[in-house]
């Protein structure tokens, strides 16, 4: 079956050709634009109205699937290399166009959203899904040419120490009743995993060097532009590796797939790029963004990511002017305190103007598999900052030493007997080890620059949402 991104890629015409699609304008009685989501660009084809039955002319509609045999022409008009005159057409399946939501018009993401099941036909979600795809397997082939394997780590998960976030519930039993949790499913509690990270670990060390890449589920309450409650994360984690190393494959791991975006999406890229000029224009001036989309991406690919320790991070924003208040919301007072977005988002968009990584974090604000400094104070733990958006990756160098860790468990209140098994990879042939996790659809978020998380996957869980 023909494609229309394989048909505009031709070099010569030829005659009878089938291309199926769905109409997305049709003007003058005469030009219908297809478009089979293989490619941004539609495919033209022209009819001649007269010598179409009148019953059939009044089914192109938008929204219309349709098959059209016709020659492949190059084109007489501008905009486009090849057309197809068509000698036959054949409505697949009406679409009512009173009915039909998704008008040749502007739809705010809003709108689009409460109709997810059709928002893919516009070229926006058609160029953002596309991206998403080709980084998904952008993410598997830098993996795998780099000999780490591939594993799935569980989603229904026993252990409620991972830490990482509020977790969902997974059980069979009635709300209503208080039944004992013994005569539940699992004979135990069970939550969706929020990370495959202490079971990567426990592969790493077998395999040496492992990634996962799957849905990971946090139910935080929070209705930002960042956080959604189901979202695939990617958790590399590697034995014989070290916090510098970790940095090193984050910051490498991140070029690789953008650059092979910017190699593989032109064309989604460019119309992603206008759209984003275009939002950029409607912000106030002070919250407009200095590159364009792709000046952003090849910004990253291009430039070595800034590193500073959190003790670095919290003197520059001890001493900067952040506004014309002079002021962050959260004040920076002490060190100590955990960075909010407001922080992270002045060191990236305009102090370093960068992505920057920041490393060493104070023990008391990470979690408890983070291997701790000889100062006692901080952890190796690393979080990438990106602009725009904020943490793109969290990391760290994992505590591989068995009382140490026991000890921090202890502080923070894991429960060693649930971890057993992970205390059990500190007693067998344990190594220094590191990994990190990156939120996929963060990712999605800043190729794209799609503003809100939302608006990067195709069927969105956030509080009080989960239709489709
Ligand atoms: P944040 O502070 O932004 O909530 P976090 O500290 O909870 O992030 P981690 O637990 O380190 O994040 O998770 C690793 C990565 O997963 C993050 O760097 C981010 O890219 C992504 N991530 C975390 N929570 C979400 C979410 N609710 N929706 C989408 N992506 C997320
Ligand atoms: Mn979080």
């Amino acid at each position: 079956m023909n494609k229309i991104i394989n048909l505009l890629s031709r070099n010569k015409s030829e005659n009878n050709i089938e291309v199926y699609g769905w109409v997305k304008t049709f003007r003058a009685n005469r030009f219908i634009a297809i478009n089979d989501g293989s490619t941004i660009l539609n495919l033209q084809c022209v009819i001649d109205f007269e010598k179409t039955d009148k019953s059939v002319l009044k089914r192109i509609t938008t929204g219309a699937a349709i098959k059209v045999i016709g020659d492949l022409i190059e084109s007489q008009g501008s905009g486009q290399k090849f057309e197809v005159k068509v000698n036959h057409i054949l409505i697949i399946g009406d679409s009512d166009p009173d009915l039909y939501p998704i008008q040749p018009k502007k739809h705010s993401l809003e709108f689009l959203r409460e109709k997810a099941h059709l928002r893919i036909r516009t070229t926006t979600f058609n160029a953002v899904m596309r991206i998403r795809s080709v980084l998904s397997f952008a993410v598997h082939d830098f993996f795998q040419k780099k000999n780490f394997f591939y594993i799935n780590t569980p989603i229904i998960t026993g252990s409620d120490a991972e830490g990482a976030g509020e977790m969902f519930k997974v059980t069979t039993q009635n709300y209503n009743t208080n039944n004992d949790v013994k005569e539940d499913f699992f004979g135990k509690e069970t939550h969706l995993t929020v990370s495959g990270q202490l079971e990567a670990e426990s592969y790493a060390m077998g395999l040496g060097n492992v990634y996962t890449f799957g849905p990971t589920f946090r139910a935080e309450n929070s209705n930002t532009t960042r956080h959604l409650a189901e979202f695939w994360m990617i958790e590399p984690e590697m034995a014989f590796f070290n916090l510098n190393d970790n940095m090193d494959l984050a910051e490498e791991f991140i070029k690789a797939v953008l650059e092979k975006l910017t190699l593989k999406c032109e064309d989604d890229l460019l119309f992603l790029n206008n759209r984003y000029l275009n939002e950029q224009k409607n912000k106030p001036s002070n919250q407009r963004s200095e590159m364009d989309l792709i000046e952003k991406i090849n910004f990253v690919v291009k430039n070595s990511f800034k590193r500073i320790s959190y003790t670095e991070a919290i003197s520059i924003l001890k001493n900067s002017k952040p506004n014309k208040k002079n002021k962050f919301k959260y004040k920076i007072n002490e060190w100590g305190v955990d960075l909010q977005s407001e922080h992270e988002r002045f060191l990236v968009e305009k102090h370093f103007k960068c992505p920057v990584i920041i490393y060493d974090y104070p023990t008391k604000i990470k979690a408890f598999y983070m291997r701790v400094n000889d100062d006692n104070k901080t952890v190796r733990a690393m979080d990438v900052l990106f602009p725009g958006i904020g943490e793109i990756v969290g990391g760290s160098q994992r505590e591989e030493r068995l009382e140490v860790l026991k000890k921090r468990m202890k502080e923070l209140h894991v429960d060693e007997n649930e971890l057993w098994w992970y205390l059990d990879l500190r007693r067998f042939g344990s190594v220094p080890h590191s990994g990190f996790g990156l939120g996929f659809e963060r990712l999605v978020q800043f190729s794209t620059g799609m503003s809100n998380i939302r608006d990067v996957i195709p069927f969105p869980r956030t509080p009080q949402n989960a239709s489709f």
